[in-house]
């Protein structure tokens, strides 16, 4: 029986990118997973099939809607979902392969299995049993559902159903207005489908600045969703032609049924311990499901330690990331930690939104003397050019310090702008730091400068 420094149970982008370090640091370390591909959720059924079609979506959107604006006379398009699905599996399937390579390259043994643990570092795989002196839980999550609603992926879909449909559904159903909602939502609205969006919340992604989700609720709608929030689904039931939604105000009580090809839900995703046999090691979940760990992610058990979604938090890739390498260096003895404040958040909807550190209504709710600067990309030069000028950058800054506590884009790009934030937030910056900074002309970027600005009421372009 062969004894590893290291197991790691999970091989999204929490556990592939442990292992990975894990190897670079000497540590003899395998990584298990039940999936046969590399990359967890994130590479087989979440973040990379998503952003897939949400650019194929976006091309056949764009020669729908803005190409003729641009004097490009684009005549019977149209959009070949079949093909566009392949090159969706062509991207994930390279993506995969290229962790295998890696696995290769640092010495990362690569087990196909289901992972169970038996106690005192043995874990079975399945087929053997391996020991170990470390091991680290990187499980994952799966998809939540509501009561009484079973996800059948036929016409009840998750997540997963809504990156497989083989045609466009006349009328799609989402249930959830997050991120996963207006994602996907997004797609198949793109590409002719008449998309309603069911929230309970007063707003969609009402985990967003309330600035920038009033903007960004105006464009979703604008790009043909309907918004039905404050609304309950009271039940779901499949029929011939695809399911019937019971739907009730959530404050008037006024019921409604909406009949629909597909319905998806998005309502959030729940971790996933199922299989693990935490009970034979005494591990317990919370009352959320989640396993509990201390901050050097050490769970109740010694050498045993857990990331990523399965812990809860922010459940992103990046975030996972982050953790399974401060947790991998923290075992080989280095110091490392991760900065919750500066984890960077992104909806890939077109215009993007992105969002980094505290909201405003989470500023005034903590009771923090604040500023607040913001700029609008209609006066933005290369926004003009490029024809995108529905967007807005939001900076927050401490009264006192002028520290960036928050920064909120929506806008082309979002995702990628935030990034300057992220950098500034992560080294204690100050919103005069991020505007003395030279940015180039012209960018995109402008904005969050002119946003800084703005703060100290010195925006030059508004
Ligand atoms: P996972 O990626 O869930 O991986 C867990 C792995 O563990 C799985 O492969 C599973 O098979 C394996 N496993 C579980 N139990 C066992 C066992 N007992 N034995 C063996 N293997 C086991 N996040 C972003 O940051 N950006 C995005 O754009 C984004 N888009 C998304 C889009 C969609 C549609 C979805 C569903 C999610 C998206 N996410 C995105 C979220 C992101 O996918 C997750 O936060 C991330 O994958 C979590 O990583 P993880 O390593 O913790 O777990
Ligand atoms: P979410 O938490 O983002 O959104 C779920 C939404 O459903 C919320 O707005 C909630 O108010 C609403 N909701 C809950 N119950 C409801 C009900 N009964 N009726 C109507 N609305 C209801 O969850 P998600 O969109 O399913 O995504 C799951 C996770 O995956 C998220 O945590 C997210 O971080 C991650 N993810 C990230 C990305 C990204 O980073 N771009 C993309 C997709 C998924």
């Amino acid at each position: 029986m062969s004894e590893y420094d290291l197991v790691v149970i999970g091989a999204g982008p929490g556990g592939y990118v442990s292992a990975i370090r894990a190897g670079q640091l000497g540590m003899k370390v395998a990584c298990i997973d039940k999936r046969e591909t590399l990359g967890g959720t994130c590479l087989n059924v979440g973040c990379i099939p998503s952003k897939a079609l949400l650019q194929s979506s976006h091309k056949f959107y764009d020669s729908q809607n803005h190409f003729a604006e641009h004097g490009i006379i684009a005549e019977n398009v149209k959009a070949d979902i079949g093909k566009m699905q392949e090159r969706k599996n062509k991207v994930i399937g390279d993506l995969c392969k290229g962790i295998d390579f890696l696995f290769k390259k640092n010495k990362v043994e690569k087990i196909t299995g289901t992972a169970k643990l038996l106690g005192d570092g043995k874990i079975s795989t399945g087929e053997k049993e391996i020991t170990a002196k470390n091991i680290l839980i990187a499980s994952g999550s799966v998809p939540s559902s509501l009561p009484d609603i079973e996800i059948d992926e036929k016409n009840i879909i998750s997540s997963t159903g809504a990156l497989e449909l083989d045609k466009v559904p006349e009328n799609l159903v989402v249930i959830g207005g997050g991120v996963i909602g207006l994602e996907l939502g997004s797609v198949w609205a793109r590409l002719g489908s008449k998309v309603t969006v069911i929230e309970y919340a007063d707003d969609i992604i009402p985990m967003m600045d309330s600035d920038i989700v009033k903007n960004f609720s105006r464009t979703m709608k604008k790009q043909g969703m309907e918004l039905k929030t404050k609304t309950k689904v009271v039940g779901v039931k499949a029929t011939k032609k695809g399911a019937t939604i019971e739907l009730n105000g959530r404050d008037d009580d006024k019921s409604e049924k909406i009949e629909c090809d597909k319905v998806l839900i998005a309502v959030g995703r729940k971790p996933f311990t199922d299989e693990l046999g935490l009970e034979n090691v005494g591990i317990t979940t919370n009352k959320h499901g989640f396993i509990e760990v201390d901050k050097n992610f050490k769970t109740s058990v010694d050498n045993v330690y857990a990331i990523g979604d399965v812990i809860g938090g922010a459940m992103l890739a990046h975030k996972a990331e982050e953790e399974g390498v401060a947790c991998v260096e923290q075992l080989s003895g280095l110091r490392a930690h991760v900065n919750y404040n500066a984890i960077p958040s992104v909806v890939y909807t077109h215009p993007e939104v992105a969002s980094v550190g505290k909201t405003e209504q989470e500023i005034k709710e903590q009771k923090i003397e604040y500023n607040v600067g913001k700029f609008s990309f209609i006066a933005n030069s290369r926004g003009r050019a490029v024809g995108e000028t529905d967007g807005l950058v939001k900076v927050i800054t401490e009264k006192e310090t002028d520290k960036i506590l928050g920064v909120h884009i929506m806008g082309d790009q979002a995702g990628t702008i935030i990034h300057e934030a992220v950098i500034v937030m992560e080294y204690t910056g100050t919103s005069e730091d991020l505007f003395r900074c030279c940015h180039a002309h012209p960018t995109l970027n402008e904005a969050v400068k002119e946003a800084c600005l703005d703060v100290h009421k010195r925006a030059i372009h508004s």
